[in-house]
């Protein structure tokens, strides 16, 4: 067996580039290499990093030069119960989830296994994908407005050959619509997946560049960049909060006054002033697109245990959360405008995560296609509910400091 030292060495001395260790030793001495290095050239030990649970082969899609596995801990949220409705319809999801959630934030686990006891003492909660659509929206330059509009014309009028085009190169995604934005010389082209259970992100690439392929060999645009960021992907963008990207899903629940008054220690009446004064005022007057508490808070714990693209918490964080009195009796909810998840492909496939979807009883592909990711979304949704009642109610009933000083220091 090659020796991590010797090959350490050999990158030290110029002889081998770190990104070329696998390609002379098996992925754990790759990565055993790659840890003595840093250790002779840092002060840092690395025994911990070094000391992971999966194969390092396991990760070569999802990592390069990989030295270790960063660790988080994870805790559960739940049984979430999420309802049939009345009338016996449900969302993908339906009946009781845990929800693994992987944070360093002390206190965040808590809060949201409070409102989920809470919502399981209102009994259960309802929730919904109401649209969605993974988009890639390429930009391309043309002369002026004349030619721009010209593009936009064919695209329209060729809708079917694109289809076709974008098709071809995925069994599963279909393209559900193109929609075109143009500023002066610039035509943009929003295309719309359905990605099923995948996340998306590379099947729509991929597809939106054979589409591209077409235009340009049948109009004048050229194609400047296959993201001309009105997707828009991992950045802060109106475009999402209103339009969506991915999962828009809602979930609500209406809690009776007793549960809100001996569980939550506070009134529906306070709890709704709270969030219009918070997260509907102050959100509006900071300017923000997220009205809501901490919605990101149970996305990026819940993206991290199940494997999803971490950074499109930015988009998660997308999110209006609502609350009022009604006949007494506290009704809220929280609609998530851009929830980017999958149940296959990207992160999802790696050991821990996979486990982690077995928690929530939704790994890979699903039964029909998309409904395990519509289902992971709607938990999520509801995880997230859950999280913004514990936390309005800590607020309303000024806890809060209290419970981060037992819990979290
Ligand atoms: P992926 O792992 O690249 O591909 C998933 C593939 O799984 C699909 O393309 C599909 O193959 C197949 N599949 C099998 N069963 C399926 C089912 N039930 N539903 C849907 N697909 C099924 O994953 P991805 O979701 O497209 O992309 C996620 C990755 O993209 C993440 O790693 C993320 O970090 C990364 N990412 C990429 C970009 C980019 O610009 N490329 C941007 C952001 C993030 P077929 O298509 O052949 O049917």
């Amino acid at each position: 067996m090659t020796d991590p030292a010797d090959l350490a060495e050999r990158v030290r001395g110029g002889d081998l580039r770190l990104h070329e260790l696998e390609e002379h030793a098996d992925p754990e001495t790759a990565a055993a290499a790659r840890r003595h290095l840093l250790e002779t050239e840092t002060d840092a030990d690395l025994e911990t990093i070094g000391d992971f649970s999966f194969s390092a082969g396991d990760a070569d899609p999802n990592v390069e030069n990989m030295i270790g596995g960063a660790q988080l801990p994870m805790g559960v949220a739940g049984p979430i119960p999420i309802n049939e409705n009345e009338e016996g319809g449900s969302g993908a999801a339906e009946g009781e989830y845990y929800l693994p959630l992987a944070t360093s934030e002390g206190a965040l686990v808590a809060s949201v296994n409070r409102g989920c006891s809470v919502i399981r003492s209102a009994g259960g909660a309802n929730a919904r994908v109401t649209k969605s659509g993974m988009t890639r929206a390429p930009v391309f330059r043309v002369s002026g407005i004349a030619e721009a509009a010209e593009v936009v014309e064919w695209v329209e009028e060729n809708t079917e050959a694109l289809r076709e085009a974008a098709e071809e190169t995925t069994s599963h995604g279909e393209l559900l619509d193109v929609t075109p934005y143009v500023v002066g010389d610039n035509v943009f082209l929003r295309f719309r997946f359905d990605s099923k259970d995948a996340m998306g992100m590379n099947m729509v690439t991929i597809a939106t560049q054979a589409a591209c392929d077409l235009i340009e060999d049948e109009t004048t645009a050229s194609l400047v960049a296959l993201s001309g960021n009105l997707c828009s992907d991992k950045k802060p963008a109106a475009i999402n909060a209103i339009e969506g990207r991915g999962r828009s899903v809602t979930a609500d629940v209406t809690i009776p006054r007793e549960v809100v008054e001996e569980r939550l220690h506070t009134t529906p009446e306070a709890i709704a002033e709270a969030n219009t004064r918070k997260n509907l005022i102050g959100s509006a007057k900071a300017g923000a697109l997220g009205f809501n508490a901490h919605a990101a808070n149970t996305v990026a714990a819940a993206f991290l245990a199940t494997g999803q693209d971490a950074a499109q918490v930015v988009e998660g964080a997308n999110a209006i959360t609502t609350a009022e009195v009604k006949d007494g009796d506290l009704y809220a909810s929280l609609s998530i405008a851009s929830l980017e998840v999958g149940t296959v492909g990207g992160g999802t496939k790696l050991p821990t995560q996979t486990e982690a979807l077995d928690v929530v009883g939704l790994r890979g592909g699903g039964d029909p296609p998309g409904s395990n990711a519509d289902a992971l979304a709607e938990v999520i949704a509801t995880g997230a509910l859950a999280g913004e009642l514990s936390l309005l109610a800590a607020l309303a009933s000024r806890h809060l400091s209290s419970a981060h000083e037992e819990l979290g220091r």
